[in-house]
């Protein structure tokens, strides 16, 4: 405890040195890439150099290493990024469905206070049936173009919201974006040199046309290494595609004279399985780590916050009220994530134990691995702590299948641990019911503390946090 105190009184004391307060950015963009992994991120120790311009942008931002997403699904993880509410509460609880009435988006925070809002997005699972045009001045969901009806090229829709900037760059009225990039969702279509520089030695692909949605379905042990490789490839060369874009971007506001007044947050809804379980090249329905998992990167121009790492479990949940306190508007009532800028400021105390919650839909199909019959579209519900993780999905007979795993020695979550520790299953489920009995029941709920005996549980066995 002392040397808690003793840190919070450096860390006053390092802001009463000469350092200026940072002047606010004025504008805001947040760009999703839709299904981006971490782990195939050259920023976060990737082995091939996917992301030459979100490392480059990195350099000078917070990027947080252990970012989690609400749900692994399109809609209703971006619908947390766009109003700071749990799926549950924003009544987006998977695609298709429509924003609860009632609910505030950040677009209608930032129309209210003047601001100018504009919104670019690239798969069917965001169009405007989803509610979320709610406070955007513009929403281009066109999807035309190759692939029209379901998805559009990001280099199409990152035009168009250039084509949005640069009347803003002259318009007289800070500006929110939102950019949705549909790459590296499948199905994992780059053009073939793109997936080629990440096969050393290669030079034609094998797969080539061979799309990813019929071969997800089968067992991946029926794909031979090279085709194993090879889909890797071709989603690695979608990352490659969206990073350019993401270059293309950051062009537009040097050119138009933005960057040094506009705050960037580049994240994913949600990532993916590759060819590391039986259902392959999907998301939805697990909430396993590389599914939850999700980069994180918070640029802030001039800013201290700049070249720090962050070790805290984050949460999409607080991607909002880290928008909002930037820009100096107050939130609306009762959001229940909290602003990231302190953490990204290395200003805050560690969050410890904090857990983040993950919901999916249940598809039985895809967790072939779990004999008893399961309710399908029913919640799956995680908990993840630093270190720890526990998955439940819903029974047919109304129980749980609980899954348990030490991230720390099994971060591919192979190893489930549920049978030899029921003691530490019965009290996160616990913490589990607590969680979803708040939802909906009590919009204005804040926060999310575990049960002090559950915690000191967990610290005692070496979970502490830190
Ligand atoms: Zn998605």
């Amino acid at each position: 405890m002392r040397w808690v105190a003793l840190a919070v009184v450096i860390g006053l004391a390092g802001c009463t040195a000469a350092e200026p307060p940072p002047s606010p950015p004025e504008n805001l963009v947040i760009l999703s890439i839709d299904t981006l992994r971490p782990d195939h991120l050259s920023l976060y120790g990737y082995h091939h150099p996917t992301s030459e311009h979100l490392d480059r942008l990195a350099r000078r931002s917070a990027v947080f290493d252990q970012a989690i997403t609400v749900h692994v699904t399109t809609a209703p993880a971006h619908a947390t990024v766009l109003t700071g509410r749990w799926p549950a509460d924003h009544g987006i609880v998977r695609n298709g469905l429509r924003l609860a009435d009632g609910v505030t988006t950040l677009a209608e925070v930032f129309a209210a206070r003047g601001w100018a809002t504009g919104a670019f997005v690239s798969g069917w699972t965001l169009e405007r049936h989803t509610g979320l045009d709610r406070g955007f001045e513009v929403y281009d969901d066109a999807l035309d173009g190759p692939g029209a009806g379901a998805r559009r090229a990001g280099g199409l829709t990152t035009d168009r919201a250039i084509g949005w900037l640069e009347l803003q760059a002259t318009g007289g009225r800070p500006f929110f974006l939102f950019l949705h990039l549909f790459e590296p969702h499948w199905p994992y279509d780059p053009p073939a040199a793109d997936a080629l520089r990440f096969l050393p030695g290669q030079y034609e692909l094998a797969t080539i046309g061979r799309p990813v949605h019929i071969e997800r379905r089968l067992s991946v042990n029926r794909l031979d290494g090279l085709e194993r490789r090879e889909y890797v490839a071709r989603y690695d060369g979608e990352i490659a595609v969206a990073d350019r874009l993401l270059g293309r971007l950051l062009d537009a506001l040097d050119r138009l004279g933005l960057a040094r007044r506009t705050a960037v947050v580049v994240l994913s809804d949600h990532g993916e399985t590759l060819v590391e379980r039986e259902w392959a090249m999907d998301h939805g329905g697990r909430p396993y780590d590389e599914q939850a998992r999700v980069p994180l990167v918070l640029h802030i121009p001039g800013d201290r916050s700049a070249g720090r790492r962050v070790a805290d479990q984050v949460s999409l949940l607080d991607v909002a009220p880290t928008a909002l306190e930037l820009l100096g508007v107050d939130p609306p009532a009762g959001l229940p994530g909290r602003s990231l800028l302190a953490l990204a400021r290395g200003e805050a105390p560690s969050s410890g134990l904090g857990p983040a919650f993950v919901t999916a839909g249940c598809l039985p199909e895809r967790v072939p691995h779990i004999e008893a019959p399961l309710r399908p579209h029913a919640v799956v519900r995680a908990v993840r702590l630093p270190g720890l993780k526990l998955v439940e999905y819903p029974l047919a007979d109304g129980g749980w299948h609980p899954e348990l795993f030490d991230l720390g020695a099994d971060p591919g979550e192979t190893v489930n641990l549920a049978p030899a520790r029921p003691e530490l299953v019965s009290g996160l489920h616990a913490e589990l019911d607590r969680w979803q009995g708040q939802r909906r029941a009590d919009l204005e709920a804040t926060g999310f503390e575990l049960d002090p005996g559950v915690a000191e549980a967990l610290r005692a066995l070496g979970y502490d946090g830190d």
